[in-house]
């Protein structure tokens, strides 16, 4: 992974302003970093954070989860920042199963929550390159 990464956004309905205002919050960190995200998540954050590099895909029940889910595949995507609303049903889960089982399996960073989003972009290996494959020693590989 390179030291500016390639970031997913995904946000659920009740859960995009959480993830908007994260984004808005946090700009000046994720500026040098490049995303892709779900097509209504991807407008509201382009709008709310012009700074920022932003791809809208597909809408996530048109597809747009699966699309995400192909760049991970591809190794494309090195973060995936998904905003889950546990409490609702929604009817693209499968795609959202889906993007969470392709997240672990690629062993792509995911946060599906404000906190974990948190931990994640201060973590030492965010700005910097990073060997998911280093041997767990604890150190940013060199670029
Ligand atoms: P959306 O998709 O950003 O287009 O609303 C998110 C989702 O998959 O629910």
């Amino acid at each position: 992974m390179k030291a500016s990464k390639c970031i997913a956004l995904v946000a659920h309905d009740s859960k995009k302003d959480d993830l908007v205002s994260w984004a808005r919050h946090n700009a000046g960190t994720l500026a040098s970093h490049r995303f892709w995200a779900t097509g209504t998540t991807g407008t509201q954050i382009a709008q709310a954070c012009p700074e920022l590099d932003v791809t809208a895909l597909k809408s996530g029940p048109l597809g747009g989860d699966q699309q995400i889910g192909a760049m991970i595949a591809e190794g494309r995507i090195d973060v995936l920042v998904f905003f889950i609303d546990p409490l609702s049903p929604h009817p693209h889960d499968a795609d959202v199963q889906a993007l969470v089982r392709l997240s672990t399996l690629y062993n792509v960073a995911l946060a599906t929550n404000r906190t974990t989003a948190d931990f994640l972009i201060t973590s030492p290996f965010f700005g910097s390159a990073f060997d998911p494959t280093g041997g767990g020693d604890g150190e940013p590989a060199s670029d």
